[in-house]
């Protein structure tokens, strides 16, 4: 049983560690409930560099609670998936391209505007999820009822818990692009270095374009090797404007929380399975943190009842799991006999858990 009894008044109620969407939508969440919050980012800018493909759903943006802005620069009508042998299918959907660092920078700006108190440039070492103590690099020491792990993939608050996410490398480039209504996901398992699969995830590479700026991410699970076959195979041609990529933590750990501290967003390892996107768990944990880190500030619960919520919340993950594996185990030659099978199909309603079920 997780236990947290508040002791000591003369603290924020929450320090939230890592600016991006997730910890600045929890840190907004949080201060409009009334709560005494502090948000840290070791970054001086958030957002930057870019570590995304830019897509949403556009039901994400009520999650975020957010209209949407002109940090997004392109909608796309379909998700288009591609097999080796170019054969294709087709889902429709409602798909936003965003500018990753303006809508990093909008929510933050949501969250600053509601209250939080915002200190950027300042890298958090460790956390004593115990006793509520933030440590900065520097020595400094800030104290809270409440630690929020925002801080992503390699979250220093989740290894102050001992966890370690299990991380999958993505490789990206923007380059040059036309005009295009779809965006494209590639499941082509013999991409990997010497033929083996690139599967750590459904589908192996992706182009999303971004209309506005007339330009796309092209992308892969894996790293530049893997991109530049992926490049050279399907000849993709456009001038490469900017190199990117990261790392995309896949499965949850064992624990969400240990004592006062929760972790949410990719800390948490909250990304979808399948696809890999983490902007919608981001969103969805930042509120179920908020609200349950709300009752227990408000004495209403003795303990965070995050974990079992967040849990319960995710069950799209089981699915998705599946759904992923039963791609991973399929051969190049059994994807073409399937892409053969789909080719030119268009499927109605794209939605979040639309293509497990297709699968
Ligand atoms: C190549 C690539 C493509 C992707 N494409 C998509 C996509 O198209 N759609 C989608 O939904 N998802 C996508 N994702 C995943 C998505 O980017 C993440 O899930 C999302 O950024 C998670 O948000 P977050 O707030 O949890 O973490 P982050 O965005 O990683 O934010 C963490 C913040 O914590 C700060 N921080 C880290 N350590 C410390 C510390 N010690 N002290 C203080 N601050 C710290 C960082 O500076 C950062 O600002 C992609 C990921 C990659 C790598």
């Amino acid at each position: 049983m997780i236990f947290c009894e508040v002791k000591n008044e003369d603290v924020y109620s929450a320090a939230v560690v890592g600016a991006g969407p997730a910890g600045s939508t929890a840190a907004r969440f949080l201060s409009e409930m009334g709560h005494k919050v502090i948000l840290i980012d070791r970054k001086e800018v958030v957002g930057i560099p870019k570590q995304c493909a830019e897509g949403l759903f556009g039901s994400c943006f009520p999650e975020f609670s957010t209209a949407t802005g002109d940090f997004i620069t392109g909608k796309a009508r379909y998700l288009q998936v591609v097999f080796p042998n170019h054969a294709s299918y087709r889902v429709r959907g409602d798909l936003y391209m965003l500018d990753r660092p303006s809508f990093d920078q909008h929510l933050l700006r949501l969250a600053e505007r509601s209250g939080a108190e915002v200190v950027l440039g300042r890298k958090v070492e460790n956390v004593d999820p115990e006793s509520g103590e933030v440590h900065l690099k520097g020595g400094e020491t800030i104290r809270a009822k409440t630690i929020i792990g925002a801080d992503g993939p390699v979250s220093r608050v989740a290894r102050s818990m001992g966890i370690r996410n299990r991380l999958v490398p993505a490789a990206q480039v923007e380059m040059t692009w036309p005009f295009d209504d779809a965006i494209y996901a590639y499941i082509d398992h013999d991409l990997g270095p010497h033929n083996s699969p690139t599967t750590h995830n459904s589908y192996s590479c992706w182009i999303f374009p971004k209309n506005e700026r007339g330009t796309a991410n092209v992308g892969c699970f894996g790293t530049v090797p893997t991109l530049e076959r992926f490049i050279s195979k399907y000849k993709i041609e456009g001038e490469v404007l900017e190199k990117n990529g990261g790392a995309i933590p896949l499965g949850l750990p064992p624990r969400l929380q240990q004592g006062r501290a929760v972790l949410i967003g990719d800390a948490g390892g909250l990304t979808n399975p399948f696809t890999g996107g983490g902007l919608y768990p981001a969103a969805r944990s930042a509120r179920i943190a908020a609200d349950a880190i709300d009752w227990f500030l408000r004495g209403e619960t003795k303990n965070i009842e995050y974990e079992s919520r967040m849990r319960k919340d995710f069950v799209a993950s089981d699915l998705h799991m599946k759904a992923r594996d039963a791609l991973a185990d399929l051969s190049n030659d059994e994807l073409c006999r399937l892409g053969t099978a789909m080719n030119g199909l268009v499927f109605p309603d794209l939605k979040f858990t639309a293509s497990p079920w297709l699968v």
